[in-house]
């Protein structure tokens, strides 16, 4: 699978993707990452990809021609197995339902906005998704691009070394994960549930499912409802 990144900070993706699964699924080639450079498609002298809102306001908003142009050189042949997302607080809310489907395409763009935001007529007119990784803002895309990129990455197949390990862990049940200990069976005077230490599997798959669960109704509820 391509990632593609456009953004006006290339360098800030010089770290993110260099450690553990996605950056070895990078050397074994299950996946690329492409940065490109949104100001390669500014042809004025400043290289300007900002202008001034109309209707007045605060600040800068991101103006629509270098990503248009931009998104028709990355991926000239759209299909249903290329897409395009942009990086939006107004978003639709990302989750591992989403990770997943787009784990199956052959190519995604991630659009990152800065300043204000971008030009609405990006979302309507260009891009497949505007997509929210939660209910907050932060100060550009580049985030939340570096971070639905791991999270598809990681169920692009053959990425996990040990395929059931993503459907055993939050969300991909519907629950949040089951709590896990590792050594000392007794730590500071805090011990490891007895049924963990007894090798009855059974057992212990019972009591990881009602804890699991006991978990999800504690800190997240509304998965609860939708299962
Ligand atoms: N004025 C906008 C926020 C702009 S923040 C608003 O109130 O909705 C600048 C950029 O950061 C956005 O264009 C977007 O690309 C990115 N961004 C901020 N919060 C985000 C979020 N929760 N999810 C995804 N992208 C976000």
């Amino acid at each position: 699978m391509i990632f593609h990144v456009l953004t006006i900070f290339p360098e800030f993706f010089r770290g993110p993707f260099e450690y553990g699964v996605v950056s070895r699924a990078v050397q074994t080639n299950k996946i690329q990452i492409r940065i490109h450079d949104l100001r390669q498609w500014t042809f004025d002298r400043h290289r300007s990809v900002d202008d001034r809102p109309f209707g007045g306001g605060e600040g800068m908003l991101m103006k629509p021609e270098p990503i248009f142009l931009a998104a028709q050189a990355i991926l000239p042949q759209k299909s249903d197995n290329k897409k395009i997302a942009l990086m939006s607080a107004q978003g639709r809310l990302f989750d591992q339902a989403t990770a997943r489907r787009w784990s199956a395409l052959d190519e995604l763009l991630l659009i990152c906005g800065r300043y204000e935001g971008v030009d609405e007529r990006v979302a309507q007119n260009l891009v497949d998704e505007e997509t929210s990784i939660g209910d907050f803002v932060v100060s550009g895309g580049e985030l939340p691009a570096a971070l639905i990129i791991d999270a598809v990455a990681r169920l692009v197949p053959g990425v996990l070394g040990n395929e059931a390990s993503s459907e055993n862990e939050s969300f991909s049940t519907g629950l949040l994960d089951c709590p896990q200990f590792t050594r000392p069976a007794d730590f500071r005077g805090h011990a490891v549930p007895e049924v963990l230490l007894g090798g009855n599997h059974e057992e212990i798959r019972k009591w990881r499912h009602e804890t699991a669960l006991a978990k999800t109704a504690k800190h997240r509820p509304d998965l609860l409802k939708k299962i």
